[in-house]
């Protein structure tokens, strides 16, 4: 991952948005952070030690409404990569049309290092350095790489403790009874799986087949995998931090998946019930996973990982970008050259601050939804979002990032530009 990764997202927004010909006021509010906080955590550790953490908070621009974002804990976790993320989810939050702007947080730790106690504590910590700068009306967090749903449940209990309230709608990803959505677990998968599908029915491509390759089988990765397994595609690799797996006659991902929960290990299985029988696959690293010869390429991991370094020697048709920032801005140009067209992230994976914004209404309503109509609505949200980008595509003639940008920028501009800008109030009417 390069280290200039908010430069490189600042770069890309400012490079689409003066094609796009939004107004320089847009741009410079998009140049930096609304506001940043760093604290440190101290930790109480299992042997009586006490441990200290960095851990940040972003909000980034919230024109459009209170911002939004998960919450990383990962090693490598820095300020830079925060206010990238939070700058990536201020054009998610507007590409889909929801009242959000965007915000990020995360921790530098190696959360697999931790006990549970520790876990709760770091937790319950981030929360208690952060209790002033989030709430349902200011900035509302979100699961992101290695935390989950009983890590939101902790941090919504720690806020509504200080808060002395219930105060559900603070942040989304909870358990389901403590407030959270039902199909919020499924939403960035499934989100990924309808642009897939929306993209796949105007360029006539048939599941049947498309070879898939999947970097990062976790709760994003997983679910569009299973989704597009179940439509018909053949997933011929998948991976994990420790490396992947790859079968020219395709994975059962529900059995690969439900095998590395209960082994921790990645390993090419079919399973009927309980039991499991090992089916021929090769290893392979997470590299090789994304040069292969597949149709679709789904990085669902990391961002960065596919750069100047690597873009070359892409072979996928199309690559579907379900992590946030996976590839490069060095590496857009040489992908567009050599005919690999990109869904964006800010689309593809917008699936889980959608069913996010779900959850919210639903706690400050006090009504809860079924799957079906979470279902339905997401689907609606999501369709609509890529018409529009398609829309923009054909009508200017951009890759589709530029597409999705250009209609993210053209709503946060308005809200924008409807408080004045130089031109209006220079008119001297
Ligand atoms: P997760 O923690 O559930 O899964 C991450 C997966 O990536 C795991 O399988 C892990 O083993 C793998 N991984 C970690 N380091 C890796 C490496 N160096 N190489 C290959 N694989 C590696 O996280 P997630 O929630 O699925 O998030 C994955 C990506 O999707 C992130 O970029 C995240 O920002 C993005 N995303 C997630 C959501 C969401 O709702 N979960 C929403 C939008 C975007």
């Amino acid at each position: 991952m390069s280290d200039d990764v908010y430069q490189d997202a600042r770069a890309r927004v400012e490079r689409i948005a003066k094609e796009a010909e939004v107004a320089p006021e847009v741009i410079d509010a998009l140049m930096q952070p609304k506001a940043v906080l760093t604290a440190d955590i101290p930790v109480r550790m299992d042997d009586g030690s006490t441990e200290h953490f960095v851990a940040y908070r972003c909000r980034y621009n919230d024109a459009l409404g209170p911002t939004k974002g998960g919450i990383r804990f990962h090693p490598g976790v820095s300020l830079e990569e925060v206010k990238a993320l939070a700058l990536w989810m201020t054009i998610k939050c507007a590409v889909v049309g929801i009242p959000y702007g965007g915000g990020k947080g995360g921790v530098i730790v190696d959360p697999k290092q931790l006990s549970r106690l520790e876990l709760e504590r770091l937790s319950r910590g981030y929360m208690r350095a952060m209790a002033d700068f989030v709430g349902p009306d200011t900035d509302i967090p979100a699961p992101d790489v290695y935390t989950n749903a009983r890590i939101m449940g902790w941090m919504a209990d720690e806020y509504e403790t200080i808060h002395r309230r219930k105060s559900p709608a603070v942040i989304t990803g909870k358990p389901i009874p403590h407030g959270g959505s039902l199909g919020r677990d499924e939403a960035t998968g499934r989100g990924a799986f309808i642009v897939i599908q929306e993209y796949a029915q105007r360029r006539d491509i048939d599941p049947k087949e498309t070879t898939v390759a999947v970097q990062g089988l976790g709760n994003a990765g997983y679910h569009v995998a299973r989704l597009l397994q179940k439509e018909g595609y053949k997933i011929v690799a998948v991976s994990d931090s420790k490396g992947g797996i790859h079968s020219e006659d395709g994975f059962d991902v529900e059995s690969l998946y439900q095998h590395k929960q209960d082994t921790r290990k990645l390993e090419g299985v079919y399973c009927e019930g309980s039991v499991c029988e090992m089916i021929e696959s090769k290893s392979i690293s997470n590299e090789e996973l994304l040069e292969l010869d597949v149709d679709l390429l789904i990085p669902a991991a990391l961002e960065g990982v596919i750069n100047e370094g690597n873009a070359k020697n892409i072979r996928a048709k199309v690559i579907a970008e379900v992590a946030n920032g996976p590839i490069e801005g060095n590496a857009d140009q040489i992908l567009l050259d050599a005919g690999v067209e990109v869904l964006p992230d800010v689309l593809t994976n917008a699936g889980g601050v959608t069913v996010s914004y779900f959850e919210w209404v639903q706690n400050r309503q006090g009504y809860p939804w079924s799957l079906e109509k979470v279902r339905e609505r997401l689907e609606d949200e999501l369709s609509t979002a890529f018409a529009d980008m398609w829309k923009i595509y054909e009508e200017k003639n951009v890759p589709l990032r530029a597409a999705a940008y250009t209609s993210a920028l053209e709503r946060i501009g308005e809200a924008i530009e409807l408080q004045g800008t130089q031109a209006w109030f220079s008119d001297g009417k």
